[in-house]
């Protein structure tokens, strides 16, 4: 195909955008994307090359009639939590795999994910008084930029792994195919996901006085399980003091939970994209938060062009090469109404680097008056391959990196508002450290991520006491 300009792409994805629903033009757009020319500074991050068009267009038509998966009322009022954030008055947790899988679509699973979720907020919340907006990378987080466009395993090379949404993990060539019919199957996976979520957290799992119960199996055992435990039993007699004297309110028996992913595959995204019947703005109903990730915030790429449009909260990423004026530009872009909320950098510099690549770009985008949330992800800067060839991370240097970035907001007078952690409910290997000293030679016993490492629940409860005492200083 005919290479295509980023002024191209980003005058469909106008008018796509402005008039919903017009199928036809979606498929245009997935036509073109498909012809290849992206511009992206990197290319390996690009959309996938389908080699059946039409199946693409077919699963993209399919998408555009499901209903939403969330309503742009919630995500207007995540809007008002994250201005909350941006105020100072509250604090983000955000957190879960690096790529969901279709197989990982289990009661378990989301369960195990969801509760040490629960555990930590309720940390954040009790040991530093803050509240704590409760926000899933989850229910959608399918589709994985990759630094490399193959990967190449006992002198076998094939393309690399993008995520469950595009293709398979097996390493075989049938499995590294893309396949346009597994952008239903994300659909279907974050509909399963976000069913099960609703549920626990309005169903009484979500209880305070659940808070003991969060806290099973072998987290029990461990030290900082057993410091949960104590502060569990100092809630019970808070909550029976509660409920001594008449006090039942309902904020004890549910919490506010989102769900948000990268919003990276454009048909994918453009497809779940809707007008909003009350106001007619678009909205993605695919995630109540969506965010663009390091390799794909060009200021003239698509994906700024897309979300543009959006009315969702949104987020970007910055990482090291970013600059202020990086910054300050994609605000202008993304939020032209310097909208309270509406935008969130996630800063991801590595514990090296937090300490002087912050400090720039937070004070020039401060005295350019730019409302922004600032999280920390403390995670994608400080990744590493181990000597026996697992991809990991040192629990310290995702400390230092929180501890830099707290320090680095409290100078310049910011607010540290959050956290995006890559953890799971379970008791995996992928981290090093931590209090149960995980080492190297103990990654292979359980490590199932099919891309980064993620904190293991005790590593995640560790992290929140750890912030939590951040938070109070
Ligand atoms: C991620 O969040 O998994 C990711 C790929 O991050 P980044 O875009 O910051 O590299
Ligand atoms: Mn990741």
């Amino acid at each position: 195909g005919e290479p295509i300009s980023a002024t191209d792409i980003g005058e469909l994805i106008t008018r796509v955008t402005n008039e919903l629903p017009h199928p036809d033009d979606v498929s245009r757009v997935s036509a073109r994307l498909v012809a290849g020319g992206w511009p992206l500074a990197d290319p390996h991050a690009g959309q996938p090359t389908y080699p059946d068009p039409d199946a693409v267009a077919a699963s993209v038509a399919r998408l555009r009639t499901l209903p939403p998966l969330v309503f742009a009322g919630e995500c207007d009022e995540l809007r008002e939590k994250m201005a909350a954030v941006g105020r100072g008055e509250a604090f983000l947790l955000q957190g879960g795999d690096c790529a969901e899988t279709f197989d990982g679509v289990t009661a378990d699973n989301v369960r195990n994910k969801l509760r040490v979720l629960l555990q930590m907020s309720v940390v954040l919340t009790y040991a530093a008084s803050v509240p704590v907006v409760k926000l899933g990378r989850l229910a959608g987080q399918y589709a994985k930029p990759r630094s490399s466009d193959l990967e190449t395993r006992d002198g076998v090379t094939l393309p690399a792994y993008r995520g469950d949404a595009v293709n398979g993990f097996d390493f075989t060539p049938e499995s590294r195919i893309p396949d346009p019919g597994r952008l239903l199957d994300v659909y279907h996976a974050s509909a399963a996901t976000l069913n099960l979520v609703r549920a626990f957290v309005t169903g009484g799992y979500a209880d305070l006085r659940q808070v003991h119960t969060w806290n099973t199996d072998f987290v029990k055992t461990s030290a900082v399980g057993q410091r949960y435990e104590q502060m569990a039993a100092e809630i019970d007699r808070a909550l029976s003091f509660m409920n001594a004297i008449g006090a039942d309110p309902e904020e004890l028996r549910r919490v506010d939970f989102h769900s948000s992913h990268e919003a990276l595959l454009l048909e994918y995204e453009h497809a779940m994209t809707r007008t909003d019947s009350r106001t007619g703005a678009p909205y993605n109903v695919s995630g109540h938060f969506v965010w663009i990730g390091e390799r794909t915030r060009q200021l003239d790429g698509a994906h700024v062009e897309y979300f543009r449009h959006l009315r969702n909260p949104i987020g970007v990423k910055l990482g090291p090469t970013a600059s202020a004026d990086d910054a300050i530009a994609l605000a202008r872009t993304l939020n032209p109404d310097n909208e309270p909320g509406r935008l969130t950098f996630i800063t991801r510099f590595g514990a090296g680097r937090i300490r002087d690549g912050l400090p720039p770009v937070l004070e020039k985008v401060t005295a350019e008056g730019i409302s922004v949330s600032w999280v920390c992800d403390p995670m994608h800067g400080n990744t590493f391959e181990a000597s026996n060839g697992y991809k990991t991370r040192r629990f310290e240097d995702v400390i230092a990196e929180v501890q830099g970035f707290f320090d680095v907001h409290r100078a310049v007078g910011t607010w540290p508002g959050g956290i995006l952690v890559e953890m799971t409910g379970d008791d995996v290997t992928e981290c090093i450290g931590g209090g149960e000293e995980l080492t190297e030679a103990g990654l292979a016993h359980r490590y199932e991520s099919v891309v980064d490492p993620r904190l293991n629940r005790v590593q995640s409860l560790e992290l929140a006491y750890l912030v939590a005492e951040m938070l109070r200083d």
